[in-house]
């Protein structure tokens, strides 16, 4: 029988094993495990909310008023209300009949396309989809087809292919996020929500990294664009940019009378506590305050700043920098924490296999002083 140690060896002659990081706080300056302090590039905390006072205090509040946990599952009797105050929020910030919140984003992902689908029904993933719906596709039984990163000529030769052979009954849905997780780059949305009508398909949109970012009220793409209403499923993650932990997904109400019966993370797991949900609601309520509005445009100055440097776009918080293999990656990133950054290397299966990089990612929060001691020292890493 093949041992771990055997397996544990495998990956680190590829550069393909990992290891915990211990961190002091989620503080922005912290303190590596060696007590040296790093400015941390790497957290998905964009708007820096996870330690804002406010949401502390929304989760200290809630957690007096209503415990630690929830003692059972949303549908026996776990559902309290920070529950449905948070999804109340979603809804009416994603401008849809109702909202459906499970423990964090890949719960949200395997519930609801497990489902909604089954075998005999097709979904279509661009190919840099995150993990979490690749799993969520897999699992659920239907069809899987991959399209090559937005490529929108291959996405409607798929549909078109489908949609011939579909009976009636069954669901055709094509599932992409708006920004992209390890690239930074945004889908081609209008033209995805153009080619989903015109082939009677659904359309599962993961804002993940969009939301806090991008929308007049920090929604995200579809509502930058002013088409969330075309948005069969707006799903995301409530532990980025909203700063505390979860999921959720906003739809019409019976496809969410739907989900909460058949989504299996949901219905088989204790609710998340409440601290948790009233964290999330009060991240909400800060995002779309003019608060919010100004952590918003602190971190688009950031991002600007950054783009300028590296002499790329702006066009969202992260910023890969592509070295290709896995030791190029791993030395650029051990260099840059030996000068104070903490910046990821991100390997094979996060991304393709020859496109390792360092994952830069911004926060309201970084100092223009910083952004260029990152690129200044990027410049130096070998
Ligand atoms: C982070 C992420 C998820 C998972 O969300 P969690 O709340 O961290 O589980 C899902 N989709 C995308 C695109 C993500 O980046």
């Amino acid at each position: 029988m093949r041992t771990p140690e055997d397996e544990l060896a495998t990956l680190s002659e590829e550069g393909l094993l990992r290891s915990l990081r211990r961190m002091e706080s989620g503080q922005l300056i912290d303190a590596n495990s060696d007590g040296r302090k790093v400015i941390n590039f790497s957290s998905n905390d964009y708007l820096g909310l996870s330690r804002d006072e406010a949401l502390v205090n929304a989760a200290c509040e809630a957690t007096r008023r209503h415990g630690a946990g929830s003692g059972a599952s949303r549908l026996i009797s776990g559902t309290l209300p920070p529950h449905h105050a948070l999804e109340e929020k979603i809804a009416e910030w994603k401008g849809t009949q109702a909202a459906l919140s499970f423990a964090n984003g890949y719960a949200t992902a395997i519930g609801v396309l497990g489902a909604f689908l089954t075998k005999g029904d097709v979904v279509i993933l661009d190919k840099l989809c995150h993990a979490s719906l690749i799993d969520g596709a897999r699992q659920s039984g239907a069809t899987l087809r991959v399209y090559p990163h937005n490529d929108l000529n291959k996405l409607e030769d798929l549909l078109g292919h489908y949609r011939e052979r579909l009976p009636g009954s069954s669901r055709l849905i094509i599932v992409t996020e708006s920004i992209f997780s390890m690239d930074g780059d945004r889908a081609p949305l209008p033209e995805i929500i153009n080619l989903a009508e015109q082939h009677h398909a659904l359309l599962l949109l993961d804002e993940a990294h969009a939301v806090g970012i991008l929308g007049s009220g920090g929604q995200g793409l579809a509502e930058e664009l002013g088409i969330q209403d075309r948005v069969t499923f707006q799903m995301g993650t409530l532990g980025k940019a909203i700063g505390s932990g979860g999921g959720y997904v906003a739809a019409s109400r019976s496809w969410i009378d739907l989900l909460l019966n058949k989504a299996r993370p949901f219905i088989y797991s204790t609710a998340p506590p409440p601290a948790q949900a009233a964290a999330s609601l009060c991240g909400i309520e800060v995002i779309t305050s003019s608060r919010g509005e100004a952590l918003r445009n602190r971190l688009w100055s950031n991002i600007s700043r950054l783009a300028e440097l590296l002499g790329k776009k702006p066009i969202s918080a992260i910023m890969p920098v592509i070295l290709g293999t896995n030791q190029a990656a791993l030395n650029a990133s051990l260099a840059l924490l030996e000068t104070g950054y903490l910046v990821p290397a991100i390997r094979f299966p996060t991304v393709p296999r020859g496109s390792a990089r360092l994952r830069i990612t911004l926060s309201a929060e970084h100092t223009a002083e910083s952004i260029e001691g990152l690129h200044t020292n990027l410049l130096k890493s070998p």
